[in-house]
């Protein structure tokens, strides 16, 4: 088979009976170029006339979706204008009607025309619907199909200036399928349809766009669903095939006797987890190539640590390491916190961040470049311009999901292939870190250190206030600290949130009058922060008033209480890392989540979840199901495509099947020249060109 032949599929929208340019221009814009992507165009959901009421049998105040003729269409002038179009079912006659726009409306129906009008039935004179959702499914009766189950495309405003409703779609896909739909090439290895039975491509298209059953369409999503994934992971296959060969590390060839002598002089015991993890850094590190490694573990696990052990490894072999953190106050308490670590250990640290003055960055950018420092922690300053390290083995990455992939690479080009660690508290599914990280080994922290209390989490609503402002005096009449939170540092007149600023003059003046307040904001310099972290973690303040500038890092082990205003505005992960900041000493702790009285469905799940449990892989999960996997990290901030019939959370099966099943296919034959995989080569190359170029083409 000749690899220059054209795929059919590959013929120009405008070319298709039915498409001129005028529609061709609409549909281009919306990114369906080819024969292909209009094959693909995902309806929206299947009208099933089995789920049909007839007019006859209506009941007032029921939901119903009906289909009729359209007997007239008339606008009301006198009176309250309004649109009125008469359906008929032949059971009977139900009036449509619209207040709103029934001049735009109107120019929408023909008599003839076959509707399906949905909506809430009233009696008034006739059977009514006001304002309901409709579809045109046929410009008259002859022409709708006799199919029971009718799929209804999006629409917008442009399809509709050119005539793109249902039933010009339905034309077209029919038009295209008659002519074209015999040549229709499989795309994925016959072995593999074989043994998941699955609908032939030419069939699920047919049965896309003119479905026999509920099980046909359940069976097109499947492989559509199978072959989208498949070449997803043969898109990251192939990239660890061709450009992640292995790439030659640094040795740092570190016997483990000596990893533990490094940890001996901790003020702790490791958790068993960190002990595997450590092992796992340093077997990585010993063996001549590059290490790329993310460490997932729920805020509180003990990262930390590992970064450090996994640093002094390098330093031991002669190198330099350099941890970065997403935010300033976080840089700055793992600096302290090494610097206690290491103190005696005769490592030369640095802190370098972005608030710091011009003539400090540069004598730092000097110790760095000189290879006067084995030890460099900072921000995103560390990957600015003007820092060169002179040998840098390591570079550990602090709360990965904050930073972006590009932040990820720009450390990484500091140090010739430096061995890479990433950190991160959002943990997520084995398969999903796979295919996000495509090129990282992962590993899991999944233990707490001893004695952990898990945080009590009580969600309440604001009239309940006063009582949990009773309940935070009671405990820092205990010699507890506490922590109050707020989602913004000023109030905007649009949304209006309490803001931490204002909050804390309030809360100076009365509720805690008597106490001692601090406030953290995002806006405060760099050394204003560090005074206010300082005096609160040696107990100078009661209460800190803070933005979620401290939802990462931020360890003052007797803070027990954290009330969280408006919590409703937090992400799942975010409430869980603020809620990591207490529950880090032998004492009880708390966390109460406060909300407005009316909550929207997916804001009160999120209270109970949080209310129900303390484990991040959980809450992570629940978050990824409430939010979508879309949505949670962007395919497209992790340079992949766009999933339209998948899901990488809901789908986690087929991932890993399909994704068993393309390393499979790479690893025996990565040029896809082999049997049965021409197709598999011919898609992947129409479709991904831009994305992965196979090596070999001329
Ligand atoms: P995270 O995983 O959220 O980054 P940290 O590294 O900040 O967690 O650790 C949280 C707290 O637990 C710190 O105070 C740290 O010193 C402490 N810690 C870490 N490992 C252990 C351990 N094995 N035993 C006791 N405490 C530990
Ligand atoms: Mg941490």
């Amino acid at each position: 088979m000749s690899e220059n032949r054209p795929d059919i599929l590959d013929t120009e929208v405008m070319f298709l009976k039915g498409v001129g340019p005028r529609r061709a221009e609409v549909l281009n814009e919306m990114g369906i170029f080819s024969l292909l992507d209009m094959l693909e165009y995902r309806p929206r959901r299947y009208l099933d006339r089995s789920e049909l009421r007839r007019i006859g049998e209506v009941d007032v105040d029921a939901e119903a979706t009906i289909i009729g003729e359209i007997l007239s269409v008339r606008l009301h002038r006198r009176g309250r204008r309004r649109l009125v179009v008469r359906v008929n079912d032949t059971t009977g006659v139900l009036e449509a009607t619209w207040f709103n726009h029934a001049e735009g409306f109107s120019r929408m129906f023909k008599a003839g025309q076959m509707v399906a009008v949905s909506g809430k039935v009233s009696f008034y004179r006739a059977w009514q619907m006001v304002h309901p959702d409709f579809d045109i499914l046929s410009e008259n009766r002859e022409q709708l199909n006799t199919g029971q189950l009718i799929p209804l495309y999006p629409s917008t405003q442009e399809l509709k200036k050119v005539g793109l409703g249902h039933v010009a779609l339905r034309r077209i896909f029919h038009e295209a399928l008659k002519r074209y739909g015999e040549q229709i090439p499989e795309n994925l290895p016959g072995d593999r349809v074989k043994r998941y039975k699955l609908l032939s491509r030419r069939e699920t298209f047919h049965q896309l766009h003119f479905p026999e059953s509920r099980e046909q369409i359940e069976q097109c999503w499947r492989r559509l669903k199978y072959e989208e994934l498949f070449f997803l992971q043969l898109l990251i296959a192939l990239r660890r095939h061709f450009e992640l060969q292995p790439i030659a590390g640094k040795k740092v060839a570190l016997a483990a006797e000596k990893v533990g002598e490094m940890t001996r002089h901790l003020p702790f015991t490791l958790t068993g987890a960190q002990t595997r993890v450590v092992e796992e850094i340093r077997r990585d590190m010993s063996g001549g190539r590059v290490m790329n490694r993310l460490v997932q573990g729920d805020v509180g696990s003990g990262k930390t640590v590992v970064g450090l052990l996994a640093m002094r490894m390098a330093i031991a072999a002669g190198y330099q390491a350099a941890l970065m953190a997403p935010t300033e106050i976080l840089a700055q308490q793992h600096y302290f916190n090494i610097e206690a670590f290491v103190q005696a250990s005769g490592i030369r640290t640095l802190l370098l961040t972005g608030s710091m003055k011009a003539s400090e960055k540069k004598a730092a950018q000097q110790a760095i470049s000189a290879g006067q420092v084995d030890l460099v922690v900072g921000t995103h300053a560390l990957i600015q311009e003007g820092v060169d390290f002179s040998r840098l083995g390591l570079a550990v990455i602090d709360e990965q999901h904050r930073f972006g992939v590009l932040q990820r690479q720009a450390l990484i080009s500091k140090g010739g292939s430096p061995h890479v660690l990433v950190m991160t508290a959002t943990p997520i599914p084995r398969t999903l870190a796979l295919t996000i990280y495509g090129d990282l080994d992962v590993s899991v922290i999944d233990e707490l250190p001893p004695g952990r209390q898990p945080v009590q989490t009580h969600w309440r609503t604001e009239e309940r206030l006063p009582m949990v402002f009773d309940f935070i005096r009671d405990h820092i009449g205990r010699g507890e600290q506490a922590y109050i939170v707020y989602p913004l540092i000023e109030s905007s007149e649009k949304i209006d949130l309490k803001a931490a600023t204002e909050h804390y003059d309030y809360f100076c003046k009365s509720v805690f009058a008597d106490y001692r307040l601090l406030l953290l904001h995002g806006r405060m310099s760099m050394a204003e922060k560090e005074q206010v972290m300082g005096a609160f973690k040696s107990g100078k303040a009661d209460i800190l008033v803070a933005t979620t500038v401290i939802e990462v890092g931020v360890d003052v082990p007797n803070a027990t209480i954290m009330l969280i205003e408006h919590a409703e505005r937090f992400g799942l992960s975010q409430l869980h890392q603020l809620r990591g900041r207490v529950g880090r000493g032998g004492r009880r702790s708390h966390c109460i989540l406060s909300t407005p009285p009316a909550l929207n469905e997916v804001a009160q799940q999120r209270m109970m979840i949080m209310e129900k449990t303390n484990d991040g892989f959980v809450i992570a999960e629940e978050d990824l199901r409430l939010r979508g996997s879309g949505e949670f990290f962007g395919t497209r901030q992790h340079g992949l495509p766009d999933l339209r019939y998948a899901d990488l959370v809901s789908d986690q099966k087929i991932v890993q099947v399909a994704r068993e099943d393309a390393f499979a296919v790479v690893e025996g034959d990565p040029h896809l020249r082999g049997v049965g995989h021409q197709g598999v080569r011919r898609h992947f190359q129409s479709r991904y060109r831009e994305r992965f170029q196979l090596p070999g083409i001329a």
